[in-house]
C-alpha cells in the first residue's frame, strides 16, 4: 500500500509542509481507505499566514474593485471546467453521491458570480451640501485580515460563502477547513492559484482546534466567519469578539415541517425524503422533525416508511445510490445510538434503524434511512441535532398547535410547510422563528445573493453569509464630511 501523503498548508503563495506533530488520518467515510494525512498546524503556522494575509492587504485593499474581481471571473471558468474532479474530491472524502457533489459545487460558483458583481455593490452614498459648501458621503473599505473557519459536509460551498466576498471587498484571508475533508480545498485553491491571485491575499492552513485558538486570539485577524456545530458556533462567537473581532457564527439546525390535511401526498413524501435523507441527513437545512397536522398524520406516515425503506443506499460514486455513508465511525454510533435509544422516549422506530451492510463497502458508515414516531417533543430526539438520515414525526391538531411546537426548539435555521392553503401558509411563515422558511420546499436553501443563516441557537452574530450581508460583513463603512471653501480654490 502507497504511503498517504501529507497535506502541505499555502501561505504567502507557497505549499509548505506543517511542522506540526500531531498529524490525524483523511479517511474514506465508504471504506475507510486513508486518504491523505492532516496536520493540525501550530500557532506559529497561523502567525505566519497573518503576517503573509497582512503585507498582501497593503495593495490589494487599493487595488481596484473592478481589477480583483477578474481573478474570480477566472475561478468561475476554471471552477466549471473542473467540476467533475472536484466533484470527485467531494464525494471520496465526504461520501455524498456524486450529484449532491455537482450541486454544492453549483452552489459555490453562484456566490462567485455574485461576488463578481461586488463593484457596483461596494458603491458608497452621498448628499451634497448638507450644509451650504459641505458635502457627506460614505465609502466602504476592507476590514482587513479575515478568518474562515468551515464544517466537513459541504467542503465545496461552505467556504465559497464567504472566501469570494472576503477578498473581492479588498481584505486577505485565511481558510482553516474540516480537518475531517482537508482535500477539496487544497485543489480549490490550486485553482485559485491558477489565476494568478497575488500571493498572501488567500492562505491555506490546516487543523483543529488549536488553530481556530490561534485565529480567533490573533489581533492582526479582523473578523471571524466560521460554520459547524451551534457549540463551537458560541464558543467561537464569545472568544472572537471578547478579542475584539467581528464575527458571523453559524450554528446546527433541526428545521421542523408542518405537513397541513390538504397537502398533496406524493409530492410532499418525496420533497421530504429527498430532504430528510439526502446528503445522508447530514445537511444544515435537512428536514429531521415532521409535525402532520389532523388526519395528515394518516397520509403521510406510511408513505414516508415506504420511502425511506426505499432509498438506496451505498458508495456515493455508483450510479443509482441515494444515500451515501455518513462521515465517520463515530458519527454512525452516534447516529444509531439515538435511534437504538427511542424506545426510551416512549417513541417508535417504524422505519429503517436497523445495521446495514452495503456490498463491497463493508466497512463503510452507513445508517439506514429512518422514521422514528412520536417523538417526545421534549426528549433528544426533538432537541438534538442527529445529524444522520433519521426523521422524527410528532402529531398536532391544528396549526396553530403545530407552529407553537416549531418555535418550542432551541434552532431556528429553518420551517417548513406543505400546504395548499394561502392563509395557513401566510400565518406560518409570519409565525415561525427561522432565518429560513420553506413553503412546500425540502431544502429551502437561498439563493447566493440573499442572505443565508438561521435565527436563535443556528447562528451568532448579525451579519450573515452571502450576497449584500456580506459586503457589509466584510467592510467598514467611513463617512466624510468636506468643505473647500470658494477663496481657497481661487488660488489654484
Ligand atoms: P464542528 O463544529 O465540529 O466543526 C466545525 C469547524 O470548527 C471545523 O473546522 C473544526 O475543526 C472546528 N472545531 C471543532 N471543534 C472545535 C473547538 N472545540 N474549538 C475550535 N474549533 C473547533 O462541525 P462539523 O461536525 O464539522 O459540521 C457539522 C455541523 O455544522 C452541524 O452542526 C451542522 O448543522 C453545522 N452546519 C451549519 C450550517 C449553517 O449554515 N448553519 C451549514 C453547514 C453545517
Amino acid at each position: 500500500m502507497t504511503k498517504a501523503r501529507l497535506i502541505e498548508n499555502y501561505i504567502d503563495g507557497k505549499w509548505i509542509a506543517s511542522t506540526s506533530t500531531e498529524i490525524q488520518d483523511v479517511i474514506n467515510p465508504a471504506n475507510q481507505d486513508v486518504l491523505a494525512k492532516v496536520p493540525l498546524s501550530t500557532k506559529n503556522e497561523i502567525n505566519h499566514a497573518v503576517e503573509a494575509a497582512s503585507t498582501a492587504l497593503i495593495d490589494w485593499r487599493d487595488t481596484p474593485a473592478t481589477e480583483r474581481v477578474q481573478y474570480l471571473f477566472k475561478l468561475k471558468t476554471l471552477f466549471e471546467e473542473n467540476l467533475d474532479e472536484l466533484a470527485r474530491t467531494i464525494t471520496l472524502e465526504c461520501g455524498k453521491t456524486l450529484a449532491e457533489s455537482k450541486g454544492e459545487l453549483q452552489r459555490a460558483i453562484e456566490n462567485i458570480e455574485v461576488a463578481c458583481g461586488i463593484p457596483s455593490m461596494l458603491m458608497g452614498s452621498n448628499l451634497e451640501n448638507i450644509a451650504r459648501g459641505i458635502d457627506e458621503h460614505m465609502i466602504r473599505q476592507p476590514i482587513g485580515v479575515v478568518g474562515i473557519i468551515t464544517p466537513f459536509n459541504f467542503p465545496g460551498m461552505i467556504p465559497f460563502w464567504f472566501l469570494p466576498y472576503a477578498i473581492a471587498c479588498g481584505n486577505s484571508c485565511i481558510i482553516k477547513p474540516s480537518e475531517k475533508v482537508p482535500l477539496t480545498m487544497v485543489f480549490a485553491i490550486r485553482l485559485l492559484e491558477k489565476t494568478g491571485l497575488p500571493k498572501g491575499i488567500v492562505n491555506l492552513v490546516n487543523g483543529g482546534k488549536e488553530t481556530v485558538d490561534a485565529m480567533l486570539d490573533h489581533p492582526q485577524i479582523k473578523a471571524i466567519s466560521f460554520v459547524g456545530s451551534s457549540e463551537v458556533a458560541k464558543y467561537i462567537y464569545s472568544r472572537g469578539a471578547a478579542n475584539g473581532k467581528r464575527v458571523q457564527a453559524q450554528g446546527g439546525a433541526k428545521n421542523p415541517v408542518v405537513i397541513m390535511p390538504d397537502a398533496d401526498p406524493e409530492m410532499t413524501t418525496q420533497i421530504i425524503a429527498d430532504s430528510a435523507f439526502g446528503c445522508a441527513g447530514q445537511r444544515c437545512l435537512a428536514n429531521s422533525l415532521v409535525i402532520t397536522v389532523a388526519e395528515a398524520k394518516n397520509t403521510f406516515s406510511e408513505a414516508i416508511c415506504e420511502a425511506a425503506t426505499n432509498r438506496v443506499l451505498g458508495s456515493g460514486f455508483d450510479k443509482g445510490v441515494q444515500v451515501g455513508p455518513v462521515i465517520n465511525a463515530d458519527s454512525k454510533e452516534r447516529i444509531q445510538s439515538f435511534i437504538n435509544n427511542a424506545h426510551t422516549e416512549n417513541a417508535k422506530v417504524i422505519a429503517g434503524g436497523h445495521a446495514v451492510s452495503v456490498k463491497d463497502y463493508e466497512q463503510g458508515n452507513f445508517v439506514a434511512p429512518t422514521v422514528i414516531d412520536n417523538v417526545n417533543p421534549e426528549g433528544n430526539i426533538a432537541t438534538s441535532e442527529i445529524f444522520g438520515p433519521v426523521l422524527g414525526l410528532m402529531h398536532a391538531n391544528t396549526l396553530e398547535e403545530a407552529i407553537a411546537m416549531v418555535n418550542k426548539g432551541r434552532y431556528g435555521n429553518m420551517g417548513c410547510i406543505f400546504t395548499n392553503s394561502g392563509p395557513a401558509a401566510r400565518k406560518f411563515r409570519n409565525q415561525v422563528d427561522a432565518g429560513n422558511i420553506g413553503i412546500n420546499i425540502g431544502v429551502a436553501a437561498p439563493m447566493a445573493f440573499f442572505p443565508f443563516s438561521g435565527w436563535n441557537e443556528s447562528f451568532y452574530g448579525d451579519l450573515h453569509a452571502q450576497g449584500a450581508h456580506a459586503i457589509e460583513f466584510y467592510t467598514q463603512t467611513k463617512v466624510i464630511a468636506e468643505r473647500w471653501p470658494k477663496e481657497w480654490s481661487r488660488t489654484f
